[in-house]
């Protein structure tokens, strides 16, 4: 669970959750929402939202799914068990700008509540930009139902790319995506001087490159500090050299690696391959 937020209340704290927000609970304070994530950044995690959700039904609890970027899988058939009781959350967030493409920038918040929560929580009804007094039915005027006021209808990017692929294009787009990320990491397994952080859930691939300097090293507070320095000096060879760009970051106590998230479908086993030929060509002297 990524974070919980709280509000002062008197209602008793679920015994789940006392170990998360001891203090708060000390203070006084009670729980009232929890933001699961459905494909967390770096790692591409899934929480599981069927027991999340359990938890949060029992005391009342507000189900909010940070889907930003896992949210997509739910348009394949084969990977949308990753998700299994996002039908359970309150409101979703979800990104169609990521793994399916939408132009940048395309994101939905899809609220479960059927009462207009979102207009009775964002409607001003400005009398001087809403007019209700028009000769034609005004339910159809959104500018007063959405969050922000002047901006794009962003929406419509997403409805085209929809229109445009279908929902199996869709689909096919997700399965390609974690079919190039499944053999990214066959890759990385056969290959001296690299090393898979852990077997990805989705379609990010986090590794790191140990140069061959580095590989008969005890595996020590020194190898790990200067292993934190391959990537970024890979990566600054690579974007000096213009062949790549790929993404690096420390996480969680573990030191800088490399992250590869597959979602073009323009991209190919071949161009897995020189990914990782290049990083070896660029780093082997390291
Ligand atoms: C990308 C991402 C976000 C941020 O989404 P924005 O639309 O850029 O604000 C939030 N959560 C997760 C898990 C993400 O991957």
């Amino acid at each position: 669970m990524q974070a919980s937020f709280f509000l002062s209340a008197p209602n008793p704290l679920p015994m789940e959750l006392q170990n998360h927000s001891q203090m708060t609970y000390q203070q006084g304070a009670a729980p009232f929402l929890v933001c699961a994530t459905s494909g967390t950044t770096v790692l591409g995690a899934f929480d599981p939202l069927d027991e999340i959700a359990d938890i949060c039904s029992r005391y009342g609890l507000w189900l909010h799914v940070d889907a930003s970027w896992g949210g997509s899988a739910l348009m394949s058939r084969k990977h949308r068990k990753l998700l299994h009781g996002i039908h359970r959350a309150d409101s979703v967030a979800w990104n169609p700008h990521k793994m399916l493409m939408a132009g940048i920038q395309c994101c939905a918040l899809l609220v479960k509540d059927n009462t207009d929560l979102l207009k009775r929580c964002y409607s001003a009804k400005a009398s001087y930009l809403f007019q209700q007094d028009k000769f034609y039915d005004v339910s159809y005027d959104t500018g007063d139902k959405s969050i922000q006021c002047s901006r794009r209808p962003d929406a419509f990017k997403f409805w085209m790319t929809w229109k445009a692929l279908g929902t199996l294009g869709l689909e096919e787009r997700v399965n390609r995506a974690l079919a190039l990320a499944r053999y990214l990491v066959e890759e990385i397994k056969k290959r001296e001087g690299f090393r898979l952080l852990l077997e990805p859930e989705f379609a990010n691939v986090c590794f790191w490159y140990i140069p061959p300097s580095l590989r008969t090293m005890q595996e020590g507070p020194e190898f790990w500090a200067k292993l934190n320095l391959i990537a970024p000096a890979i990566k600054e060879r690579m974007m000096k050299k213009g062949s790549m760009m790929l993404g690096y970051q420390p996480h969680q106590g573990k030191v800088n690696f490399f992250r590869q998230v597959v979602i073009s479908p323009q991209v190919s086993r071949e161009d897995m391959d020189f990914l990782l030929d290049e990083i070896d060509l660029l780093g082997r002297d390291m």
